[in-house]
C-alpha cells in the first residue's frame, strides 16, 4: 500500500509522524517515507510493507495531508507506475529535467583517453547546444590487459572542461562503492563545475551492493544499464534496490541483449522495450545504441545501423540517447569501432529529431483518436 502525501510536505511534519505511528500499528507492517525530488516539487509517499490486505484505508484517507491511498499488486513498490495513481516522478538535476516527457541526447566518450580529446569532444557538443555528456573514467572490460580507464586522475581536467564548455551532465559509470565518493571529491574540487549521473554498467546490473551504494546518496542521479543476460523484471528489481535505498533519481537504460541471435550486431537490440518500462515504471527511460550494435556498418539507403536503432528507441518516445562519439575512433582506446565521428554528430542530432517530432505527431494522434472513440 501507498499513501501518497499532499504536496511538498515538511519531512519533519507531525502529522506524518501520527501517520507512520497508525501504520505500524497494524500487525506485521512496517511503513517507510520515501521523498521524491520531482521535477515540479517534492513527492512524499509512505509505503506499507507486510500483511497490507488486512489494513483498511479509511482512517489513512482521514487525514488531511494524506492525498490518496494506493493499493498495489505490483512488486515495484518505489519505482512501479502503479496505474498512473501515483505521481509520475522524474527530476531535475543541475537545471536538466529527466522524465517521461523529456527528450536528451547524452553523446560523448565512452572512455576518457587524454585532455586534448575531451577538449575536442565537449567543443563538438556546445556547437550542437547540448549540455548532457557521457565519459568513462572506470572501464569495465572483459580482459585485464584492456585500458582500464585513467580513473581518478582524469577527473580534474574532465570537470574543468566540462565547465568551461557548458556540460551540465556527464554520465559516468561506476564499479564500485568508492568511485562515488573520489567522483564527489573531485566535483567539489572543481567548485562543482558540472554534474555526474552515476552509471551502474550491464555488469553489475545486479551488483546488489553497489546497487544500495548509489541508492544510499541522493546527490548523483542514476543511470542503470539493463543487465546483458537476466529478465526485464530482474532489472527492474535491480532499480527499486537503488530506489528502496532513498535515490529514486533514476533513469533506465536499454542497451542490448546478449545473444548470438543478434548476430552481426554486438548485442541483439532491445528498443521494442522503451514503452514497456514506460508503463511499468516511472522512470524516464534511455536507449544506448552504440553498445547495442557495436559497429558503424551503413545500410543501402545510407543510414547507419546505429541511426536506425536509435530512431527505432526515439519512435517509441525514449527519454534519452546514450552515444559514442570520439575525434579519432581508429585511435579510441575503448570501443573505437562504434564511435561516431565528431562531424557525424551534427547529421545524426538532426535525424534524432526528424524522428521525435514523429513520435510526438503520434502521441498526439493517438490521443486525438482516444478522445474521438469514447
Ligand atoms: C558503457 O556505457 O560504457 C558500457 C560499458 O556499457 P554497458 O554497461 O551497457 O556495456
Ligand atoms: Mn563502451
Amino acid at each position: 500500500m501507498i499513501l501518497v502525501m499532499k504536496a511538498d510536505l515538511p519531512s519533519g511534519s507531525p502529522e506524518l509522524k501520527r501517520v507512520l505511528a497508525l501504520a505500524e500499528s497494524f500487525p506485521g507492517i512496517t511503513a517507510k517515507t520515501h521523498t521524491i525530488q520531482g521535477a515540479f516539487r517534492v513527492l512524499t509517499e509512505v509505503h506499507l510493507h507486510g500483511p497490507t490486505a488486512a489494513v483498511p484505508t479509511e482512517p489513512f484517507e482521514q487525514f488531511e495531508s494524506v492525498e490518496r491511498v494506493v493499493r498495489i499488486t505490483e512488486r515495484f513498490r518505489a519505482i512501479g507506475h502503479h496505474g498512473g495513481k501515483v505521481d509520475a516522478s522524474g527530476f531535475t538535476y543541475n537545471g536538466v529535467t529527466l522524465s517521461q516527457q523529456t527528450f536528451h541526447v547524452f553523446a560523448g566518450l565512452c572512455a576518457v583517453d587524454n585532455r586534448e580529446n575531451v577538449a575536442q569532444t565537449f567543443a563538438a557538443l556546445k556547437k550542437q547546444g547540448i549540455v548532457t555528456t557521457r565519459a568513462g573514467a572506470y572501464k569495465p572490460r572483459t580482459s585485464p590487459y584492456d585500458f582500464q580507464g585513467h580513473g581518478k586522475e582524469c577527473l580534474p581536467y574532465l570537470f574543468e572542461l566540462a565547465g568551461q564548455h557548458d556540460i551540465k551532465i556527464v554520465s559516468m559509470e561506476v564499479t564500485h562503492e568508492a568511485h562515488i565518493d573520489e567522483i564527489m571529491s573531485a566535483l567539489r574540487a572543481s567548485g562543482n563545475a558540472t554534474g555526474v549521473m552515476l552509471q551502474i554498467g550491464t555488469r553489475n546490473a545486479q551488483n546488489f551492493e553497489l546497487l544500495k551504494a548509489v541508492g544510499q546518496q541522493r546527490e548523483l542521479p542514476v543511470l542503470f544499464k539493463r543487465g546483458m543476460g537476466i529478465t526485464l523484471e530482474e532489472s527492474l528489481n535491480a532499480c527499486e534496490y537503488v530506489a528502496s535505498s532513498g535515490n529514486s533519481q533514476i533513469v533506465f537504460c536499454l542497451r542490448g541483449m546478449k545473444t548470438n541471435l543478434g548476430d552481426p550486431h554486438r548485442n541483439f537490440v532491445d528498443f521494442a522495450h522503451v514503452p514497456v518500462v514506460k508503463r511499468l515504471t516511472r522512470l524516464a527511460v534511455g536507449i544506448d545504441p552504440s553498445h547495442s550494435v557495436g559497429r558503424k556498418t551503413i545500410a543501402p539507403d545510407g543510414i547507419s545501423d546505429i541511426a536506425h536503432v536509435s530512431a527505432q528507441g526515439v519512435i517509441a518516445g525514449c527519454n534519452l540517447v546514450l552515444v559514442d562519439i570520439h575525434p579519432h575512433p581508429d585511435a579510441a582506446l575503448c570501443d573505437g569501432p562504434q564511435a561516431l565521428l565528431l562531424d557525424e554528430l551534427p547529421g545524426f542530432v538532426a535525424d534524432l529529431n526528424i524522428v521525435r517530432e514523429a513520435y510526438e505527431k503520434r502521441v498526439a494522434a493517438n490521443r486525438a483518436n482516444t478522445v474521438g472513440a469514447q
